[in-house]
């Protein structure tokens, strides 16, 4: 349902993806490992077109973007909108309440109505967990209550693909777990989810593909008992090594 393929992308004289294929099938999760600057997050944010990569043919199957040739900005828009993006550091806007982040993407760039999406996004702070804090600034909520808002706000565009940049990396130790539960409900739930993540045992336990990428391309890819318990590859097994 969605997919990539020869993806490339270049910063100055630095290849950081060199070529990538990689098919994510609709209600899987995949999630993606690989060494600090092995080109994890610019491969996400390629995924919808945050990053605009060299080459290579993102999309989906009723809507593919071909950055081989000039790409039209309403195409790039379309990708865009299809899938929702919870980053690393959260990215809530500062000056709004929890359900204003929320509403923000619905109603400004969807031109929803108003009161269905105040609706659904209250069901949604149910879902994470913060009904209780929709009146709340972000710098009012702890780290993984903000993340969790995140997820809440990307969520509320209505997604095909809902993609995670080490969602859990900037949270102290006792704060992963909550946002890794409500990661856990969403894969239960049946969306479909692309994760850049360190957690090994999250990714053995929730994953359906494990992708490793190390200088660029994919070093190994498979199921989680395969790639993590049972590496093939030898970078893969340092990798692990050092993490694990
Ligand atoms: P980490 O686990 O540390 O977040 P990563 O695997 O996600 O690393 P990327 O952030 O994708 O790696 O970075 C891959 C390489 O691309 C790095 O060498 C980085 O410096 C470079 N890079 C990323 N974004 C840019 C940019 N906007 N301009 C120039 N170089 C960039």
């Amino acid at each position: 349902m969605f997919a990539v393929k020869g993806l490339k992308k270049t910063f100055g004289n630095n290849t950081v993806l060199k070529s990538i294929d990689m098919q994510v099938d609709k209600g899987k999760v995949i999630a993606i490992l690989g060494p600090s600057g092995s080109g994890k997050t610019t491969l996400l944010r390629c995924l919808n077109a945050l990053e605009i990569p060299d080459e290579g043919i993102v999309g989906f199957e009723d809507h593919q973007v071909d950055f081989s040739q000039k790409v039209k900005q309403q195409s790039l828009i379309q990708l865009r909108r299809k899938s929702g993006m919870v980053f690393q550091s959260y990215n809530l806007f500062p000056h709004r309440t929890v359900l204003e982040n929320i509403m923000e993407g619905p109603v400004q760039v969807q031109k929803r109505d108003k009161k269905t999406v105040r609706e659904e996004a209250i069901e949604l702070l149910d879902k994470v967990g913060l009904k209780d804090k929709k009146d709340l600034y972000p710098y009012q909520l702890s780290g993984g209550q903000q993340q969790r808002v995140g997820i809440a706000r990307a969520l509320a565009i209505k997604p095909e693909l809902m993609l995670f940049d080490e969602p859990t990396s900037a949270l102290d130790p006792e704060l992963i777990g909550e946002v890794l539960r409500v990661m856990r409900d969403l894969a239960d739930e049946g969306w479909t989810m692309v994760v850049v993540t360190h957690e090994i045992k999250f990714a053995q336990e929730i994953a359906d593909e494990v992708i490793f990428i190390d200088g660029g391309v994919i070093v190994e890819q498979g199921a989680p008992a395969e790639v993590l318990s049972n590496p093939k590859e030898e970078r893969t097994q340092r990798f692990l090594h050092r993490i694990l």
